[in-house]
């Protein structure tokens, strides 16, 4: 049999393309700021991970143009042989502080961080515990162990306890969650979940990713969020969304983060990230420590998003964060949905299984804090045209 045939037989997203219902692969021709131009059109953007829109603030460029003067595009190599410039050592140190940890590593990107912590901490006869919601990177870190893989319902706290009973804990247990769950924007239940793995005796990892720059009074995460600095044991966070680059770091106890150092291969086998990334997660750093103002905005741009989604009657789950999800449900309703939004000049991000629970098709909408008011009022009412359009409101 010819392995390839099933690639001749991959027929599902070019009839989408044939059909113009493809949401995919998308070209901006511009920065990726709250509008962006796509086939020469302005477009106003609410599909983007960019919070604080930080790409664009003259500070994160300077600083990776910087960069690039002083260390060249590229690292050319591994951290561990000659890919260490002191500019990462430079991040690691200041994410260890703003993170409230004893020490941080810095990945080439955030996808790498769960596969490179997961898979050096969790051996063969260990136990990873995670949230059928989680990220794919931690589905995947979780392969790349070996280890013993559960999945709890998503945020049953009862379904994690009856899962940490069950566990053997002879050996390590690991609880895995995202503190911001990425397509649908709620919140894990970090007070219980650290109760929980305390009374159990396992370790716990919050991936930080969509909550860092966000959440807590200095935009740690939801761990700062709930009050849980000390609680959580390791935090990760990606440059990719708020820190306006590309990359990601994980934080915690320096004998921890020692032995991920030196064992993790996902960091170990792999170039370093390049120093504009660097220096650009670095300007976001001291931005996102100084400049609590952008924060209080993003907020107050979410807030007012999804208290009008609420009042046309959209159906947007439990989202408690800039991440809101317009619930469809079944994916061929929902690609037309994206496409009326899409023509009508706002862009959205079109989620289906797996990345959803195959009933739960959803647009994904998110905020910036650089949308203008005006930005908000003219997307609401596309969105509301649209949602009209399709008989979802
Ligand atoms: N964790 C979560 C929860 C994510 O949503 C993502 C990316 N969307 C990642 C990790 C991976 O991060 P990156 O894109 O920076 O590699």
């Amino acid at each position: 049999m010819d392995l390839f045939e099933k690639c001749q037989r991959y027929t599902k997203p070019k009839e989408a393309e044939a059909a113009g219902y493809y949401p995919y692969f998308i070209p901006i021709q511009s920065q990726a700021g709250p509008d962006v131009v796509v086939n020469g059109r302005r477009m106003i953007m609410l599909g983007s991970n960019n919070y604080l829109g930080l790409t664009q603030h003259p500070k994160v460029i300077e600083g990776a143009i910087r960069a690039v003067e002083r260390y060249g595009t590229g690292c050319t190599g591994s951290r561990l042989m000659n890919g260490t410039f002191d500019l990462h050592l430079e991040l690691e140190s200041r994410l260890a502080r703003f993170a409230r940890k004893e020490a941080a590593l810095v990945f080439t990107t955030g996808y790498q961080v769960n596969l490179g912590c997961i898979s050096a901490l969790v051996g063969r006869h260990d136990t990873v515990v995670i949230d059928k919601a989680d990220h794919a990177s931690i589905v995947d870190g979780c392969m790349l162990s070996h280890a013993r893989v559960v999945r709890y319902k998503h945020n049953d706290m009862g379904d994690l306890e009856r899962t940490l009973a069950s566990v053997d804990r002879s050996h390590g247990v690991l609880v895995v969650v995202d503190g911001v769950f990425s397509m649908e924007g709620d919140l894990a239940n970090l007070p219980e979940i650290v109760r929980l793995k305390r009374e159990y005796g396992a370790r716990l990892l919050v991936d930080e990713a969509h909550s860092v720059g966000v959440f807590g009074e200095g935009g740690r995460g939801t761990y700062e969020h709930f009050g849980l600095v000390d609680d959580v044991d390791l935090v990760v966070g990606t440059f990719s969304k708020s820190f306006a680059s590309t990359g990601g770091y994980v934080a915690g106890e320096a004998d921890v983060i020692y032995f991920i150092r030196h064992t993790a291969r996902p960091f170990l086998f792999t170039a370093a990230i390049p120093p504009a990334s660097a220096a650009a997660a670095l300007a976001a750093l001291d931005i996102i420590e100084t400049e609590p103002e952008r924060r209080a905005k993003l907020w107050e741009n979410a807030n007012k998003m999804k208290r009008w989604y609420d009042e046309l009657g959209f159906r947007t789950g439990n989202s408690e964060s800039p991440i809101i999800p317009l619930i469809v449900g079944e994916d061929v309703r929902l690609a037309q949905f994206w496409r009326r939004l899409f023509d009508l000049g706002v862009f959205t991000n079109a989620a289906v299984a797996p990345a959803v629970e195959p009933d739960r098709a959803l647009i994904r909408t998110s905020c910036m804090a650089t949308h203008t008011d005006e930005h908000l009022a003219a997307a609401i009412e596309v969105v509301q045209q649209a949602g009209k359009e399709l008989g979802l409101i």
